[in-house]
């Protein structure tokens, strides 16, 4: 479903991906684990057209979509809850679903999603018309989600979702992730909570200064002694 081949990624002159190589089959979660800084909120925003690769090659659904605009791609299905959500703070929670899907035109299938946004959260449901600023973060952090399934997207990429949030909130939003995924839509998620993460993914790979160091199934990186030492705690 998504092929990114050989991407290097700069910042001005610092190069902050290096000729990375990964792939996403379709009905995946597949997890991108690493330190802070490793590079992995870089990779996701090249994947959704919010940072050009300097060289290499993003497939989707068999069509080249490095260097087109974030717009293009999210209307060709790929969408991005990015790492601190990023919701209109002095807008509804309803206001905020509503924007998920501007680029659509069909009544019928936003109203459709919302009825299944409101059923993934039926917390959203009870605040619509909070102001999204005044949402707590794990609610903040639902409704980036549901912003992001409002565009109706067939891959989903999701950065840091348990970033800042109470341990039992963080079981509820993995949780709902799993649920996603079921029902459809493809996921790539980064993760600093590794355990976690390779808890419900089915693959995996290791960023390590913005390279690709290791990758396998999530059964297998969660037995690597060397995932186990630097991301699982040493035991
Ligand atoms: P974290 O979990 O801390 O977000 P990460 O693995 O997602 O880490 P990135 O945010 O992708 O890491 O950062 C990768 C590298 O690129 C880091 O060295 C970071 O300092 C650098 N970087 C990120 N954004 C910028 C920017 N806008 N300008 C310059 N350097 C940047």
């Amino acid at each position: 479903m998504l092929k990114v081949k050989n991407v290097n990624v700069f910042y001005g002159n610092i190069q902050a991906i290096r000729d990375v190589s990964l792939e996403v089959n379709e009905g995946e979660i597949v997890t991108l684990i690493g330190a802070n800084g490793a590079g992995k909120s870089t990779l996701l925003k090249t994947v959704s057209g919010l940072l050009k690769p300097k060289q290499g090659q993003i497939v989707y659904e068999g069509k080249t979509i490095n260097g087109k605009a974030a717009q293009t791609i999210v209307k060709q299905g790929i969408s991005h809850v990015p790492e601190g959500r990023r919701i209109f703070a002095n807008m509804s929670v309803e206001e905020n679903l509503e924007l998920g899907a501007f680029l659509r035109k069909d009544k019928a299938g936003i109203r459709e999603d919302m009825e299944k946004v409101y059923e993934l959260f039926p917390r959203l449901l009870e605040r619509l018309k909070q102001q999204a600023g005044t949402l707590s973060g794990g609610e903040q952090q639902m409704l980036a989600m549901g912003r992001a399934l409002m565009a109706r997207p067939r891959l989903l990429l999701l950065d840091e979702p348990s970033m800042g949030l109470a341990p039992l909130l963080v079981k509820t939003i993995f949780r709902i992730i799993e649920e996603i995924n079921k029902t459809g839509t493809t996921i790539l998620l980064v993760e600093q909570n590794a355990n976690l993460a390779l808890s419900i993914a089915h693959r995996a790979y290791v960023v390590e200064t913005g390279r690709i160091v290791l990758s396998g199934s999530a059964e297998e990186l969660t037995a690597s002694e060397q995932v186990k030492m630097a991301y699982l705690g040493g035991h």
